[in-house]
């Protein structure tokens, strides 16, 4: 078996950059689990990495959930497992 890795640069929302670094714990968020769910689009093995990522507004939907909302995204840095 052989595992190649793809990385991209991609754009995600707050909630997406929340759950890349933390996950999702609604005891620490104070809210339920957001639909649609946060890196939902992305492969379950995904790795998102960033530095000192800056916010910017965006109407863009969101890579990591689909979410069309406006609101603030980051430039991330996704790896993704291929061929596994
Ligand atoms: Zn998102």
């Amino acid at each position: 078996m052989t595992i190649t890795d793809r990385a991209y640069a991609a754009t995600i929302c707050g909630d997406c950059l929340y759950t890349s670094a933390n996950s999702w714990d609604e005891r620490e968020t104070g809210r339920p689990l957001p639909e649609p769910a946060p890196l939902g689009r992305l492969h379950p093995q995904a790795l998102v990495s960033w530095d000192d990522v800056e916010p910017h507004f965006s109407w863009h939907a969101c890579h990591g959930c689909g979410c069309t909302l406006g609101g603030d995204r980051y430039d991330v840095r996704i790896v993704e497992p291929v061929g596994a």
